[in-house]
């Protein structure tokens, strides 16, 4: 099949054209015919499936006629965090090149007085993350009576997130004669509710079956006796000087992980930066930016900052650590593998993460993953951090703020659990898009000079702490493109 089959115009054919584009994945070939028609749609599919495309092209063919009006956005599309409605707004202005489509983002971390000034003008396309666009409707600068067309993006996400019954609300403020294309890689009963509820006779489209892996990834483990941190980053670097390794992101399960495993790699020269949702908007936005144009190699990233991002081609993905849940391994090494390249993902695993990795076992079947022999290196790792003596009490207290920190982590997922609750997330600021849409904000403590806030007193102790801890191992070296970097299609008029 080809897109000329798909029913699209002249205009959009050139623009999917120019991406170098041939043909249509699975969930572009099912979907756009079922859109374009103007049924619903329920699309299940992962990112990395091609499904961003298999929404924006049918919305653009349908906004093609028509005009927009001050404050009454003709479509709507959702998507759970910044990064994820930046991509989306990046495929409109991609595929929309040869149509005239006005469109607004709405996301934390941009002045409300930009966002505004575009809705008042009027737009086509609405891309915004859910607690923001609330943000606008509350200050009476939107209207949602005009909505043709509404997209939700990652709705599972979105459930992980708390965000479900701002999703409900918007769904209430639109007309009930919208066309709704709604996305989600799983079908938790709360989606299916939302759907069976709101969505009108879709057309179901599904791609790949929930937490499958793509057959073009190799998946390795490699098992640690040792709890020396220091053992773990030396294996982490031999790992990446491997011979394929063209780039890679590496995941932890921790913001504050993050940050000493991008400085420890940043100390031994490797071009790596780390993706977080406590770092500036403006930081995280170049660190892709630059990830995708090659002028950065390594990205050390926690979940919630790397879920859906569109990043082509990526060689290599490490877990660092062991997901606690395994969807989360999934859509990690989901990064890798993607559009028929062949991907490579490697887990370290230590004594203590066992529970977790049965977990994942038991979710993808045993066959896909092998155990790699790394003992020579293991022990070659050893002996050194031995030769230099050891880790001192560095290790106790890690090991209490490992107790600590997972202390606050079931008490994240407990109030995670509890979807009526969503205003836990949004305490800390006006709303959870404040944040980036990304509660992993709550995933530990952080000491990077990236942070957006100013630490209270009571936390510069901990801070200090933390920072000569971390001088004992990998002397700071000072985190570079800190920049006020705003992309193209959020500086058009
Ligand atoms: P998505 O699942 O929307 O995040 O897309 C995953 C990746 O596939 C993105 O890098 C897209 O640019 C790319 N892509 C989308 N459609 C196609 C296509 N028809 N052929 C090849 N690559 C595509």
């Amino acid at each position: 099949m080809t897109f000329d089959d798909l029913g699209l115009s002249e205009k959009l054919l050139k623009a999917i054209h120019e991406s170098g584009y041939t043909e249509p994945t699975p969930i572009q070939a099912a979907a756009i015919p079922e859109a374009l028609s103007g049924r619903d749609v329920l699309g299940i599919a992962q990112t990395g499936t091609g499904k961003t495309a298999s929404f924006t092209l049918p919305m653009i063919e349908r906004l093609a006629k028509g005009r927009a009006r001050a404050r009454m956005p003709r479509s709507l599309v959702l998507a759970p965090t910044r990064e994820l409605a930046a991509q989306v707004a990046e495929n409109f202005e991609k595929y929309g090149k040869y149509h005239k489509l006005s469109m607004a983002l709405l996301i934390g971390g941009v002045s409300f007085g930009d966002q505004e000034a575009k809705l008042t003008r009027g737009v086509d396309v609405l891309v915004a993350t859910p607690g923001r666009m609330l943000d606008h409707f509350e200050r009476g600068k939107l209207l949602l009576t005009g909505i043709e067309v509404m997209v939700v993006d990652e709705a599972d996400r979105m459930l992980d997130m708390g965000f479900i019954p701002d999703i409900e609300r918007i769904f209430k403020l639109t007309p009930m004669t919208r066309q709704t294309l709604f996305f989600s890689a799983t079908m938790p009963s709360e989606i299916q509710r939302i759907t069976d509820t709101f969505l009108h006779k879709p057309a179901r489209v599904e791609v790949s079956k929930p937490a499958e892996t793509a057959s073009t990834i190799t998946q390795k483990i490699i098992r640690l006796s040792s709890k020396d941190e220091r053992v773990k980053r030396m294996i982490l670097r031999r790992l990446l000087d491997g011979e394929n390794v063209k780039n890679g992101i590496i995941f932890c399960n921790r913001k504050s992980t993050v940050d000493i495993v991008a400085k420890s790699l940043q100390k031994h020269d490797y071009n790596a930066r780390p993706l977080h949702g406590d770092l500036a908007q403006s930081f995280r936005t170049e660190t892709l930016e630059k990830f995708r144009n090659n002028e950065v190699r390594f990205i050390i990233a926690s979940d919630v900052a790397a879920r859906g991002l569109d990043i082509p081609a990526v060689s290599h993905v490490f877990n660092y650590d062991v997901p606690i849940h395994a969807d989360d391994y999934v859509h990690r090494i989901g990064r890798t593998g993607r559009a028929g390249l062949e991907g490579s993902a490697t887990m370290l695993v230590l004594n203590k993460d066992m529970k977790a990795y049965k977990s994942i076992l038991s979710t993808i079947g045993s066959e896909g993953i092998e155990e790699q022999d790394f003992s020579e290196e293991i022990k070659q790792a050893e002996e050194e951090a031995a030769a230099r003596g050891a880790p001192r009490s560095r290790n106790q207290k890690s090991h209490n703020n490992d107790r600590h920190q997972s202390k606050n982590r079931d008490h994240h997922n407990k109030s995670n659990r509890n979807r009526n609750k969503p205003q836990e997330e949004k305490q800390a600021g006006s709303s959870a898009a404040e944040n980036g849409g990304d509660p992993s904000n709550q995933e530990g403590q952080l000491s990077s000079p990236q942070k957006d806030r100013k630490p209270k007193q009571h936390e510069r102790k901990s801070k200090n702490q933390s920072r000569s801890k971390q001088k004992t191992f990998d002397d700071e070296k000072p985190v570079v493109g800190m920049g006020d970097h705003v992309p193209a299609f959020m500086r058009k008029p």
